[in-house]
């Protein structure tokens, strides 16, 4: 029996285990090729199955139709910083960031670097512990897109409604919830997602964006960083990285097989409330980051009465097994990652991990 260590990594992260294992399965002869899929062409049959079927998955979990084009590129969520504005802002207009954290305030400053964007609502001044409510800020409808970030890896917050942008395109950074609840497509303009998180392994970026914003991506910009040209050649304009597409369309379709997105949603409302739950009734022993209305399902923040007790936290918890549970350097403290791949039980075992330490420390 191999030892699988319970996994609450930020990212990258668990993998369900039958598509781990499904990997090492085909790994040495993929579908009777005599070879792997990392050692075959990008431009043959078999390749270009997998790849389409990674696409038709997704559009099937999330029930989104041709009016959008889905793309596989590389560069992670981090260059999408860059190609949002590159692609979508013209000269002469401005574009809206609602900023809720490191990495909203990461993609302001790099859409800053090549046109006119502003911030309309930032929770900075709180130390970014909640998301605002819908009637908080106003976006000028004028503006050439709309940017927020649906789930606050770092400082654990959430989103827990679609921001309302009227006509200006809604452009998301949904690194860290894609996949993790339905969503409704129709309400954006653009959704991009490293896949680390929820989706598969790192190495390839998902991008959904409606048709009609293609047009925007000026003929003049580098192929490689126009949505236009990666759409026009189904995101095989170059190499594409083959192997992590390959595990998107495994995962994709071991989500599917769970029941789709409903049910995905469902077990991860269980699993964060258990946590939640032992947080709020450790009578101020664990105390939870974010405000209670902007609270993650995926990543859960908390502190401890000192440092030296998270410290320690860490330690006893990854010597029984449990790992990933250190926060962010940025803000310190414990994060749980419950990504869809983490199981309930895998969060029981932490719950009474939790019980134990603060019975044995408290
Ligand atoms: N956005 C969010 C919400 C993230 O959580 C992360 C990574 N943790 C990023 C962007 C950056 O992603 P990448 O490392 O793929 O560039």
């Amino acid at each position: 029996m191999i030892k699988r260590m319970r996994n609450f990594n930020p990212g990258p992260a668990a993998l369900p285990l039958p598509v781990l294992e499904q990997v090492q399965e085909e790994l040495l002869d993929f579908e009777g090729s005599g070879m792997s899929i990392l050692e075959m062409s990008h431009r043959g049959g078999t390749y270009e199955r997998v790849h389409n079927e990674a696409v038709a998955n997704l559009r099937k979990l999330l029930d989104c139709d041709e009016d959008y084009a889905i793309l596989f590129m590389g560069g992670g969520a981090s260059t999408q910083f860059a190609l949002v504005p590159m692609n979508l802002l013209s000269q002469g207009s401005q574009a809206a960031y609602i900023t809720t954290g490191y990495w909203g305030e990461a993609a302001l400053r790099e859409a800053r670097k090549l046109g006119d964007a502003r911030e309309i609502w930032s929770s900075a001044s709180t130390k970014h512990d909640r998301t605002p409510v819908p009637d908080e800020f106003r976006v000028d409808p004028k503006a050439a897109y709309l940017h927020y970030t649906s789930n606050n890896t770092i400082e654990g917050t959430q989103f827990h409604y679609v921001p309302n942008s009227g006509n200006v395109p809604l452009i998301c950074d949904m690194s860290s919830d894609i996949l993790s609840r339905p969503l409704d497509v129709s309400r954006f303009g653009l959704i991009y997602a490293g896949a680390q998180k929820n989706m598969g392994p790192a190495g390839v970026t998902v991008v959904i964006i409606r048709r009609d914003l293609l047009e925007r991506s000026r003929p003049d910009l580098p192929s490689m960083l126009s949505y236009a040209r990666i759409a026009k050649e189904n995101s095989l304009l170059n190499t594409p990285p083959v192997f992590a597409i390959y595990m998107v369309k495994l995962v994709t379709h071991y989500l599917l097989d769970q029941g789709g997105l409903k049910s995905i949603q469902a077990c991860n409302a269980r699993k964060a409330k258990l946590l939640y739950d032992i947080i709020d009734g450790s009578n101020g022993f664990y105390r939870g980051c974010a405000q209670p209305d902007s609270r993650s399902q995926m990543n859960v923040t908390f502190r401890l009465p000192t440092e030296e007790l998270e410290k320690r936290f860490v330690t006893e918890s990854s010597e029984s097994g449990l790992i990933g549970l250190k926060g962010h350097r940025s803000v310190g403290g414990i994060r749980a990652s419950l990504y869809n791949a983490v199981s309930l039980e895998d969060v029981r075992t932490l719950v009474d991990f939790m019980e134990d330490f603060q019975e044995r420390h408290g």
